[in-house]
């Protein structure tokens, strides 16, 4: 059995695997797709220290930089089940899609989130091109040119308020009557003189040259009539959903199903950690994902120096 199983390849599960590899403990990372998000990136401008990198130049050297230690990663293995330990100190096990399993003293989740997609025609082939999901990261990519932001809540109108400081227009685009944000941020939103909110809209199709965005089709619900607006860039912000089904009934979930966590990584079982985009942290991003994955690497080795000798 492993001393520590990470369950996820991502930045949170690469500094997770670094971290206890470096105290001399038996580590294993199974992994879906290691580099996780990072793989499906263009550009990355805010890896602090490195002015500019690829996601896939990136994922590349998170996975060269685990294997400079002994840690055992088991790639393309999608992990269905966590079955906890009986007994506290005892082993966790995880099975897996192919029905092999895997027994561990200390289990780190770390399987990321994914963001919710419109499922537009156009939206796939144009991911990148001018389609973004993360304002923190694509926002300056797009300065002084016209977005979009679909999505009304929270971070709908974050993104907006985000953006119209950095572009030239922003259009909301919500799809009810009405915004889900905050009032605050909705009043903040209307205060801006260069954003214009479109409720009752649904976005029906990404337009573009071949090579970028140029417009997006959106159909009025109220009159039925469709609308066609030029833009350079659209944000989809319906949703960022962490891929936690496997763990519902097993582990402490929020009510938007992101692990529980406290400030050490310690989730609601004994042993079993977790870090980056799949818990409740604030903020999804890469550096942040690589510091909670040490921290949860630091609390599973500061877990065993505890355990009684078996
Ligand atoms: P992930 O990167 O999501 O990794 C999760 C890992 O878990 C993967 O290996 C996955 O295959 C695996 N996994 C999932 N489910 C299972 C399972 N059941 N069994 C086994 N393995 C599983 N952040 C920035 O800081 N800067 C940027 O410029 C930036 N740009 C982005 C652009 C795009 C298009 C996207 C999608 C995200 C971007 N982000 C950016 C966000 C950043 O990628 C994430 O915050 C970060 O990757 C989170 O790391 P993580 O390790 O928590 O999760």
């Amino acid at each position: 059995p492993f001393e520590v199983l990470i369950v996820g390849g991502g930045p949170a599960g690469a500094a997770a695997a670094i971290y206890t590899a470096r105290k001399g403990i038996r580590t294993g990372v199974a992994a879906e797709r290691f580099g996780g998000q990072v793989l499906d990136t263009m550009g990355i401008e805010n890896f602090i220290s490195v002015s500019h990198t690829e996601g896939p130049k990136l994922a590349a050297q998170l996975e060269s930089h685990v294997r400079d230690y002994e840690v055992d990663i088991m790639n393309l293995q999608r992990a269905d089940t966590l079955i906890p330990a009986a007994r506290e100190g005892g082993l966790h096990e995880v099975v897996l899609e192919n029905g092999a399993s895997l027994k561990a003293k200390t289990v780190i989740l770390s399987t990321g989130a994914r963001w919710r997609q419109m499922g537009v025609p156009g939206e796939d082939q144009y991911r990148n091109k001018g389609v973004a999901y993360c304002p923190h990261c694509d926002g300056p990519l797009f300065k002084g040119k016209r977005v979009a932001v679909i999505g009304g809540g929270n971070s709908g109108v974050e993104a907006a308020i985000d953006l119209a400081g950095l572009v030239s227009h922003v259009t909301l685009i919500e799809f009810d009557s009405q915004m889900r944000a905050d009032a605050v941020l909705q009043r903040k939103l209307y205060s801006l003189p260069n954003v214009t909110v479109l409720l009752s809209a649904l976005t029906t199709e990404v337009h573009g040259d071949g090579e970028k965005v140029n417009g997006l089709s959106y159909r009025d619900r109220t009159t039925d009539e469709t609308h066609l607006v030029e833009l350079e860039g659209i944000f989809v912000q319906i949703g960022l959903v962490p891929n936690t089904e496997w763990l519902k009934d097993v582990i402490g979930l929020s009510p938007r199903g992101e692990i529980e966590v406290d400030q050490r990584g310690h989730t609601s079982i004994p042993g079993i950690f977790a870090a980056g985009d799949c818990t409740i942290v604030p903020f999804k991003q890469i550096v942040i994902a690589m510091g909670e994955g040490s921290k949860a690497g630091l609390s599973a080795f500061d877990y065993l120096i505890r355990l009684t000798p078996a």
